[in-house]
């Protein structure tokens, strides 16, 4: 058996054979003739615009118009003259109408994908299908992807079209080893809500994967290859679980959380990208209590516009209003790397520059962001938050570049909200030992435990020979814990937990007993700790142990 690693798309198990999804490239040959050749691409791209809205019709059926929408603008493109311009242009090399119109989208893709703004980069994924779409029909290949029996798909990247036209029924789960969990069609897979998982690093999709036996664990994000028969049995079992469990918990839906003795909570979601806002919404989430806003940065390869930034952190506020949406602040460095940060090699990197520490040294970086969200603001319930703070003049400088970014706007004439929220996370022992004095300066704290148990424990959360030591229930964390929480309550602000111990079976009750107002955790959590939550009666709890 082989296991790959890739990142969850929509949770979920699936266990079958392998169907195959590639596109083969194509190669460069002389062709017709300029005239004869553009005659193909027209003939082409007439049955791409029909089955364009064959598409239409089908998604509008499956999943409504917001979705259908994006087979209009695909019939857009595959007319637009610029398009066939370039097409045009090609075809004076004498090649033939597939290869032009491959070369004519690669090179539109790549000046969407240079622009700055956000809905405009995205296009370049939508010019990459339509152009595959003309080139199927050129090659009379246009009958799609067909899979016979139920499956989990394996590909590079599958056009949303090709998605919409399978019956549901028939995929099992689907493996974009090349995909972002940003693009389009993962958001439609989302919507579907198949299990999948994107991303393979050094993965080669070929054809001999077909009908290959596989398992594929989108909660781990893992795709088993060739499994043996004992973990097929435990993954079947686990599968079964997990669904008849998913059903169950459809009864928690609309209803608040809180525990068997009346102590009321909330549950938010931790999401690293605006698409998976609506996951959130879907799994009834009371708040986002993490945006981990990195990923725009990390999804870039240049620095990303207040504008780019602006319209997803407007995406997710207004689809969440009135809920909370609490935005944490770029957190690079340590294991996040960018290319175009240029950040120093370092020794101890999780010690070193990262997060606010990079907003202080370069802080038109933050003011951009600041910018950002404070436009975003206006349209809903959103809080900021910062990462990795340790001392009270970190803190002074964040409110002074918040003030200047209100100052910035105001001079713009833009709208804002100008009482935000702004709120750390204690994710340090630092912070965690100042909690009662930083509970006065700022109006909300979240832990992040990932951090405090790595600081806390001095054990590197990403060093593969620690992870049995890792342990985020250890006393001197769950004591920290105590300490930020009665710190946090005493100043009058609410706490709230975001690392990956808001979901601890084990610690859950501690939680509830202390206090703690929100739990963030993955969308697919929500209703299962809700229930867990409806269980406890925080008189039977007994805190000693903890703390
Ligand atoms: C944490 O440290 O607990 C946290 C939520 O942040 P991240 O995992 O992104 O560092
Ligand atoms: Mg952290």
């Amino acid at each position: 058996m082989k296991t790959y690693q890739g990142s969850r798309v929509f949770e979920g198990y699936a266990l079958g054979k392998l169907a195959v999804y590639k596109q083969e490239k194509v190669e460069k040959s002389f062709g017709l003739g300029p005239e004869k050749e553009f005659e193909r691409f027209k003939k082409a791209r007439s049955e791409t615009v029909q089955a364009l809205d064959a598409s239409f019709m089908e998604t509008l059926a499956k999943l409504g118009e917001k979705e259908a929408a994006l087979f209009e603008t695909h019939k857009l493109m595959a007319e637009d003259l610029d398009f066939e311009d370039a097409v045009k242009a090609e075809l004076e090399n004498n090649v033939t109408a597939e290869f032009a119109t491959q070369s004519a989208g690669a090179q539109l893709a790549d000046m969407f994908a240079s622009m700055d703004d956000a809905y405009m980069k995205e296009r370049a994924n939508d010019v990459r299908e339509v152009s595959s779409r003309i080139i199927s029909f050129l090659k009379k290949d246009s009958s799609g992807f067909i899979i016979k029996e139920p499956s989990i798909i394996i590909c590079d990247d599958l056009p949303s079209s090709e998605l919409m036209k399978i019956d549901r029924k028939l995929i099992l789960g689907i493996v974009f080893v090349k995909g972002g969990t940003n693009s389009h069609v993962s958001i439609l897979t989302r919507m579907l809500e198949i299990p999948s998982i994107c991303g393979i690093d050094g993965f080669e999709v070929t054809k001999e994967l077909e009908g290959e036996y596989a398992i594929l664990d989108a909660n781990k994000a893992q795709l088993l290859i060739g499994p043996e028969s004992h973990i097929v049995t435990d993954y079947a079992k686990l599968k079964n679980q997990y669904e008849e469990n998913k059903l169950k918990l459809q009864a928690f839906k609309g209803k608040p959380t809180i525990s068997k003795d009346g102590k009321k909570l909330e549950i938010y979601s931790n999401i690293a990208s605006s698409f998976e806002v609506e996951n959130a919404i879907k799994n009834d989430s009371e708040g986002i209590g993490l945006f981990r806003s990195e990923f725009i940065y990390l999804d870039n390869s240049t620095y990303p516009s207040e504008e780019e930034q602006f319209e997803h952190y407007k995406r997710v506020v207004e689809a969440m209003a009135p809920r909370q949406v609490i935005i944490r602040t770029l957190d690079i460095g340590a294991d996040k790397k960018i290319d175009y940060f240029d950040l120093p090699e370092e020794d101890n990197p999780a010690l070193g520059f990262r997060s606010i520490r990079i907003c202080k040294a370069r802080p038109q970086i933050f003011l951009t962001q600041l910018q950002a969200l404070y436009r975003a603001s206006y349209y809903g319930n959103l809080a900021i938050m910062v990462p990795m703070i340790i001392s009270l003049s970190e803190i002074n400088f964040i409110k002074e570049m918040a003030k200047q970014a209100r100052d910035n706007l105001k001079a713009r004439g833009l709208l804002y909200k100008e009482d935000v929220k702004i709120g750390i996370m204690v994710e340090t022992p630092s912070a965690a030992i100042l909690s009662d004095i930083f509970a006065r300066e700022v109006d909300f704290f979240s832990i992040g435990t990932n951090d405090l148990t790595q600081y806390t424990l001095a054990l590197d959360r990403v060093n593969p020979n620690l992870t049995a030591q890792f342990n985020p229930r250890h006393r001197s964390v769950t004591r920290l814990i105590n300490i930020i929480c009665e710190n946090a309550h005493k100043a009058g602000i609410p706490v709230g937990i975001c690392g990956e111990l808001a979901r601890d079976e084990e610690l859950l009750p501690f939680f509830v007993k202390i206090g703690i107002d929100e739990l963030s955790v993955s969308p697919a959590y929500t209703l299962a700790l809700r229930e867990r939550i409806s269980k406890i009666d925080t008189n039977e709890v007994d805190i000693s142990k903890f703390i």
